[in-house]
């Protein structure tokens, strides 16, 4: 059976402050690792965002957005499905959410202030996806390992930037809730030899699609680039 390979978790800049490639060249080297797709998933305000915090709501959203607007001009240039997303920063838990975009966040402001249970339900009604980044990641910029098993529709159980005990922590927390497991980089630049991402069993039409899978559990494949010996991976390119 066919399969379809998508980047669930990736920065640009100067969206992201911490990555270093523009839009084309991220979308470019996605292409040529043999992807169908990729979500930007860029730091919002509360991460380590690019964007000025001190300008209006609206400009903000706006600067922010032009990440993924140039990662989707590209795509749509060489055959690359390109789709909005965001990683949402609460002390020591970061969210990826899918599924929304510019219109939503302009109408969102008080995203940055909910509660996560009160922003998973939020994000939930109004058709994303929110899924728990690299849960048992250890960073100093990430004041607690917290987790959300009732607040979340799935865990990013391997992001290959991780170091790969904190990745194992994160599947054996994953099965233990029953939480739905995906795969991402975290790319911030080019010529990363160990990308991640999920396995498809159709080409997306929407982030909407994705969403879907994701809320309804539907079965998918994890992918690396490299061998780390996990048991959840079920294709990598060696
Ligand atoms: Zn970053
Ligand atoms: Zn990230």
């Amino acid at each position: 059976m066919k399969q379809y390979l998508y980047e669930t978790h990736c920065h640009t800049s100067p969206a992201s402050a911490c990555a270093s490639w523009r839009g084309a060249e991220l979308a470019d080297y996605y292409k040529s690792k043999g992807y169908n797709g990729v979500f930007v998933t860029d730091h919002f305000f509360n991460g380590n965002t690019g964007i000025d915090r001190s300008l209006p709501w609206e400009q903000k959203v706006i600067q922010f957005c032009q990440g993924f607007e140039e990662v989707k001009s590209r795509g749509e240039k060489i055959g690359l499905d390109v789709f909005f997303g965001l990683e949402y920063n609460r002390n020591g838990a970061e969210f990826l959410i899918y599924g929304l975009g510019k219109q939503w966040l302009l109408e969102h402001p008080e995203i940055l202030e909910l509660r996560i249970p009160d922003l998973f339900s939020l994000v939930s009604m109004s058709g994303g996806a929110f899924v728990q980044a690299h849960p048992f990641r250890q960073a100093p910029y990430l004041e607690r390992i917290c987790v959300y098993p009732k607040y979340c529709h799935g865990a990013e159980v391997i992001n290959t930037a991780n170091a790969v005990e904190w990745n194992e922590n994160a599947i054996w927390y994953a099965k233990r809730m029953g939480l739905y497991m995906t795969c991402g980089s975290d790319a911030h630049w080019l010529g990363r030899d160990d990308l991640g991402g999920v396995l498809l069993p159709r080409r997306l039409k929407s982030a909407a699609d994705y969403v879907g899978m994701i809320i309804n559990r539907d079965p998918i494949g994890l992918y690396t680039e490299k061998d780390y010996g996990l048991d959840v991976v079920s294709k990598t390119a060696d």
